[in-house]
């Protein structure tokens, strides 16, 4: 089965029922389970026997959607946790303490970029950003025998820009760490980063794998590729004295990343999914692959009949040729760039906003990749505390609107746009 396509692993992949057993994966909503002998939870205690312990590090609901995820992006392991934000921090963390320091591309999502360059940072992990004008010299200049690893999302939320993820793992890997890719707005349908060399994958499974908007979660996602006996992790090699004396590689070999993540910072932290919300994830993954199909579809046509709109000024989307990043997204997007586009309305911010209002279908929400057509003007929302000037800098122009075209049929999301571009002139 290791062959077959992403469309059939995202039905058939994770929960296997035997003999008689339910069809669909049964919600094991049980904080704990039940022994017969206090020696088998011993040897569970001790990693040596397969079993669930306790809810807040593992649970058969839960395993069957990691296993499902595992497989989407040829892993060898996955970890759900209760957010992306959680997965963002335990990924790092798992291999950064403080003292040491990573290195990050710059256009990422901004949740992420407090989470490093302001909370990381007071827990003494140093940050040092990638910026796109960057020199290689510049780049190999950010490494020193401190440096934990190297991040990037696939396409950066908002920014929209396509990470060059060979380019990114061969500096990773020359400079003898591994590179983790937030993989959150390819899905594992349009990209996946492992076949090009990336270690680890992040998701936030808010978007467009719930889909819905229904379940805030996140995953960690293990290639099994990376050597981590190269002499820079000894939490991953030394006995880890928090759990009499295991050693993560020589016990789990290539599962050593992800077993620790799980049996250390999982029981440590607590960031926990809930069963019954994996459950409804599971569900949402089954369409994930004829959802992307249609997003990108539908927002390739969007963003073409908006280049071709006098009133707009600017449209971000890595498909169109007149993208920045095309190249990139040809190589590494084949089947599209996900739903997101973004456009500059001229008139600025009082255009943007009157546009905005003037949707009849499209909903104004705090959200991305869902199956419903949404739009955000971050400048009056998201970025709200900067000024005009300082919204220019950071590339988030008053006059942004980021949309995230949904699956509805493209002739009713062209009709809503194209009435509310005629409100804006009147
Ligand atoms: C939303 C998002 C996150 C954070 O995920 P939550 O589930 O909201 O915690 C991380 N990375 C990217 C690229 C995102 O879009």
């Amino acid at each position: 089965m290791a062959n077959t396509h992403i469309e059939t692993k995202v039905l058939q992949e994770g929960y296997k029922p035997e003999n008689g057993q339910p069809r669909i994966l049964p919600i094991y909503q049980s904080t704990t389970y039940q022994y017969e002998s206090s020696e088998f939870l011993g040897q569970l205690f001790d990693l040596t026997a397969d079993g669930h312990m306790y809810t807040r590090i593992s649970n058969p609901t839960t395993a069957c959607v990691e296993q499902k995820l595992a497989a989407m992006e040829g892993g060898v392991g996955a970890m759900l946790t209760s957010s992306g934000q959680a997965a963002s921090l335990m990924a790092v963390f798992n291999i950064a303490s403080a003292g040491d320091n990573i290195v990050s591309s710059s256009t990422i999502y901004g949740g992420t970029l407090n989470l490093f360059a302001v909370t990381m940072k007071r827990m003494g992990i140093e940050t040092r950003f990638i910026t796109p004008e960057m020199s290689a010299e510049e780049m190999d200049a950010l490494f020193d025998d401190r440096t934990r690893l190297v991040f990037g999302e696939t396409i950066a939320n908002p920014a929209l820009t396509v990470l060059d993820i060979e380019a990114y793992a061969e500096l990773a890997h020359r400079h003898g760490v591994p590179l983790i890719v937030d993989n959150t707005f390819a899905t594992p349908v349009l990209c996946r980063p492992f076949e090009f060399g990336a270690d680890i994958v992040t998701h936030s499974t808010t978007k467009y794998l719930d889909g819905h908007a229904s379940v805030v979660g996140g995953c960690i996602i293990d290639s099994g590729n990376f050597n981590w006996n190269n002499g820079k992790y000894p939490e991953l090699c030394e006995p880890d004295e928090s759990y009499h004396g295991v050693r993560y590689t020589e016990q789990f070999g290539k599962a050593a990343y992800i077993t620790k993540a799980r049996v250390q910072l999982m029981r440590d932290f607590g960031c926990t999914p809930n069963p019954i919300g994996m459950f409804l994830l599971n569900n949402n993954i089954e369409s994930l692959a004829v959802r992307m199909d249609r997003h990108c579809e539908n927002a390739l046509k969007v963003a073409q009949m908006l280049e071709a709109d006098e009133r707009i000024s600017w449209v971000n989307y890595p498909m169109l040729p007149s993208n920045p990043d095309h190249a990139l997204a040809k190589k590494y997007l084949p089947k599209g760039a996900s739903g997101v586009v973004s456009f500059g309305v001229k008139g600025g911010r009082e255009a943007a906003t009157r546009f905005m209002d003037s949707l009849k279908m499209a909903a104004i929400v705090v959200h991305v990749a869902d199956a419903r057509t949404s739009v955000l003007h971050p400048a009056s929302t998201t970025h709200r505390q900067l000024t005009d000037q300082q919204l220019v800098d950071a590339g988030i122009g008053p006059d942004l609107v980021r949309m995230s075209v949904g699956i509805e049929h493209i002739d009713d999301i062209i009709a809503d746009i194209k009435q509310a571009l005629d409100q804006i002139g009147g």
